[in-house]
C-alpha cells in the first residue's frame, strides 16, 4: 500500500470522472489545516450519502423552470417526463414503470398500502431490524390501517453482528404467513448492499411480493429492477442524486402489477384518458402513474432533472467503478495508518465489492466527538450511534487527495486528542 500523497495525486490524474468536480459548488470556510494553521479553504465534503452538493446542472434545471413559470408555459413543461426517463434508466426499468412523486417515506405508504393485502394466514410484513426507522414506522402504520396487529405481523429479521443482515436469515423467514417483504438495498449505517436479485427470487418462490427502499443505492449502484423482477421500489433523490434537500422521490412498480388498484388514490393517478373529466369514480392510470396521488411540483423535479442528466452523462457504471475504487483506497489507508494503538479505528462495513454500497462505515468508540473534531478540520462526515462515522467519497466530486487528507485529519485528531474539546452531549447539527 502506497500511503504517500503523491500516489493520491497520481490517482486523481488518472481519474476519468475528475472533470465533474468543477460542476459542483464546494463551500469554503475557516478550517484547521494539516499544517496546524487556520485558514479559509474548501471543505472536504464526505456527507454526500446524506445530502449531496449542489451542481450547475441542478441549478440550470431550476433556472429553466423559473423562466417557464414567468412566461406561463410551465403547464407545458416536460420536466416530469424527462426526469422519469433518466431515472428509469438508472433503475433498469421502462419509463412507464417509474414516477417522480412525493418523498421516500410517503412512497412507502403509497406502495405498502397497495401491496400489503392480508388474506387468510398471509398477514405478515417481513422486514429487518436495521432498516432506517422511518421505513419501519410506515410499515407499522400500514399494518394498523389494515386492522392487523403490528406486534404480531411486523416480523423483523435480526442482525447477527449488529451491523449487517444475512440474506440467508431473511430467506429463512419467508414462509406462507408473509404477504410482503420490504427491505433496504443498502443499510444506512453499515453500508451493506443486499443481493436484491437473490432475495427477489426467493420471495417469489414463496408467493411473497417484495419491494426495496433504494435511498442509499440510487445514483451510486446500478439497478436492474425489471431483470431482477422486483415488484416495487422507491428512492429519494437528495443523497447520491444531488437533487437538493427533500427533493422529489422516485417510485417504481413492475409492469405486471399495472391495473392493480392503488391503496392511496388521488386525481393525478386517474387515467390520463379522462383525468380532466372529473368523474366521481377513480379509474387508475394504465401504468405506474396510477400511483400518483396529487400532481408533482415542477420545481421539485427541476433540480432532480438536472442532476439525473448529469449522472446519465457521467454513466452509472463509471460512477460505481470509481466508488468501489476510492472507497477501497480509503479502507486501505485506514488499515495501513489508523488501526491499532493509539488510533483504534476499524472498518465496519463489509469488504467484498458486491456487498457494499457507497460509504465507508468507520468505527471508533469516540466516534461522536471525533466527528465534531473533524468538522472543525473542514472534513464533513456524519455520525450514527453508537460508534459509526460515515465517510462517503462521492465519485462525481471527491478526489483521491481529499481522501488522503481526510485520513491525515483522522490521525491528527487522535494525536492531539482533539475530541476531548467536545462534550458528549453535543449534537452534530447544533
Ligand atoms: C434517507 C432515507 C429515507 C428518508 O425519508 P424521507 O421520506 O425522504 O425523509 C427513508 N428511508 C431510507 C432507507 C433512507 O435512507
Amino acid at each position: 500500500m502506497d500511503t504517500s500523497r503523491s500516489y493520491a495525486e497520481k490517482l486523481d490524474k488518472q481519474d476519468p470522472l475528475a472533470k465533474w468536480r468543477k460542476e459542483f459548488y464546494i463551500p469554503e470556510r475557516e478550517i484547521l489545516g494539516l499544517d496546524g494553521k487556520k485558514s479559509v479553504k474548501p471543505i472536504h465534503y464526505f456527507e454526500g450519502n446524506s445530502l449531496g452538493l449542489m451542481s450547475t446542472y441542478a441549478e440550470k434545471g431550476i433556472q429553466n423552470e423559473i423562466n417557464l413559470w414567468k412566461t406561463l408555459t410551465s403547464r407545458n413543461s416536460d420536466v416530469g417526463d424527462q426526469t422519469r426517463e433518466y431515472q428509469a434508466k438508472l433503475v433498469g426499468a421502462d419509463p412507464d414503470e417509474v414516477i417522480m412523486a412525493a418523498g421516500a417515506t410517503i412512497n412507502i405508504h403509497v406502495l405498502i398500502s397497495t401491496f400489503y393485502q392480508p388474506e387468510g394466514k398471509r398477514t405478515k410484513v417481513l422486514a429487518d431490524e436495521l432498516n432506517f426507522p422511518s421505513d419501519l414506522y410506515a410499515l407499522w402504520g400500514q399494518i394498523r390501517l389494515k386492522g392487523e396487529d403490528p406486534d404480531e405481523n411486523l416480523v423483523l429479521v435480526k442482525s447477527r453482528d449488529g451491523k449487517t443482515i444475512e440474506e440467508d436469515d431473511i430467506i429463512a423467514a419467508m414462509d406462507d404467513t408473509v404477504s410482503v417483504c420490504f427491505l433496504p438495498s443498502v443499510y444506512f449505517t453499515s453500508g451493506q448492499l443486499l443481493d436484491i436479485e437473490r432475495l427477489t427470487k426467493a420471495a417469489h418462490e414463496h408467493g411473497i411480493k417484495i419491494g426495496f427502499d433504494c435511498c442509499h443505492s440510487i445514483g451510486i449502484v446500478p439497478h436492474y429492477f425489471d431483470k431482477w423482477g422486483v415488484d416495487f421500489a422507491l428512492w429519494c433523490n437528495y443523497k447520491y442524486m444531488n437533487g437538493g434537500s427533500g427533493a422529489i422521490a422516485g417510485l417504481y412498480v413492475n409492469k405486471r402489477h399495472f391495473g392493480t388498484m392503488p391503496g392511496m388514490p388521488g386525481w393525478w393517478g386517474n387515467s390520463w384518458s379522462n383525468r380532466f373529466d372529473f368523474e366521481t369514480n377513480f379509474k387508475p392510470a394504465e401504468n405506474a402513474e396510477a400511483w400518483f396521488v396529487g400532481n408533482p411540483s415542477n420545481f421539485a423535479q427541476a433540480p432532480v432533472y438536472g442532476s439525473s442528466k448529469m449522472v446519465d452523462e457521467a454513466g452509472i457504471e463509471n460512477i460505481r467503478k470509481k466508488s468501489l475504487k476510492i472507497t477501497r483506497y480509503l479502507m486501505d489507508l485506514v488499515d495501513a495508518e489508523l488501526t491499532g494503538e493509539p488510533y483504534n479505528y476499524t472498518v465496519g462495513n463489509p469488504r467484498a465489492p458486491e456487498r457494499r454500497g457507497g460509504h465507508v462505515a468507520l468505527m471508533h468508540p469516540e466516534g461522536q466527538r471525533l466527528n465534531l473534531a473533524l468538522s472543525n478540520r473542514g472534513v464533513l462526515a456524519d455520525f450514527r450511534p453508537p460508534t459509526t462515522i460515515r465517510l462517503t467519497p462521492v465519485p462525481l466530486y471527491t478526489s483521491y487527495v481529499e481522501v488522503w487528507e481526510c485520513v491525515q485529519h483522522l490521525k491528527q485528531a487522535i494525536d492531539n486528542r482533539e475530541y476531548e474539546n467536545y462534550s458528549k452531549d453535543q449534537h452534530q447539527y447544533v
